[in-house]
């Protein structure tokens, strides 16, 4: 096992939801709040909206530029949705990962399936988040105002095909309280860190351990 894999925690946290659930904020929330997170950026080819900035929210490209990062291999996933493409640079994941930070992934359950076939599977864990209520669901759309009202239909469509994947992830959450759906994550990611196949650092802290029962039982004498 070299340096690198000692200290690899992997841990690689998906979150998945329909548009409007709250996700985005509740994905900034962690990384806000837990230093050995980094949120992955992705691409995509949809328009800026109001108040969205290049390289915060997405990366925004051409349709010829991502298709050029596809074609040369710097895309660990991606997937159209709403029309547009959207893909996770690999990059960013990769360097997260060997200096052993877990990354926060905010893609629907096309890029869930994709990164647990990826090289990389083994790393994922995947969060469902709910609406509390398709009204709640609905309202929350309108209200961000960011979307027309056809689009806002579309969305609601869309919402259910998403939810309708939900058997595929490990955790689901219903966002009824966003403090509470925080903490839950929290608490999801504080377990999984401490899954043994995720703490290779150990193995040297097991070894102390062995070395001081030897000791002691050699004081103790025969
Ligand atoms: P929005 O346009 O509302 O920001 O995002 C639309 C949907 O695309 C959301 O469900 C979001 O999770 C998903 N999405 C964002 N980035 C990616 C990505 O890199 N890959 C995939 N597969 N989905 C993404």
């Amino acid at each position: 096992m070299n340096m690198g894999d000692r200290r690899r925690k992997g841990l690689m946290l998906v979150l998945s939801s329909p548009s409007g659930a709250g996700k985005s904020s509740l994905a900034r929330e962690l990384v806000a709040s837990d230093p050995e997170l980094v949120l992955s950026v992705s691409m995509t080819t949809r328009n800026p909206r109001q108040g969205e900035v290049n390289g915060r929210e997405y990366f925004f490209v051409s349709d010829h530029r991502f298709a050029n990062e596809v074609a040369a291999g710097s895309i660990l996933e991606h997937a159209v949705v709403f029309g547009h493409r959207y893909g996770t640079p690999r990059g960013p994941v990769e360097d997260a990962l060997n200096a052993g930070r877990g990354v926060v992934f905010d893609v629907d359950w096309q890029g869930c399936a994709q990164l647990r076939a990826s090289p990389l599977g083994r790393h994922v864990v995947a969060v469902f988040i709910l609406p509390p209520s398709i009204g709640e669901l609905e309202q929350r759309l309108i209200s961000r105002g960011q979307d027309s009202a056809e689009n806002v239909s579309g969305r609601m469509d869309r919402a259910m095909e998403e939810i309708g994947h939900f058997r595929e992830y490990d955790y689901v959450l219903i966002n009824e309280d966003f403090r509470q759906c925080a903490d839950a994550i929290r608490g999801i990611v504080a377990v999984e860190k401490n899954r043994s196949a995720r703490r290779p650092d150990i193995a040297a802290f097991v070894e102390d351990l062995s070395a001081e029962f030897e000791s002691r039982r050699g004081d103790e004498g025969p």
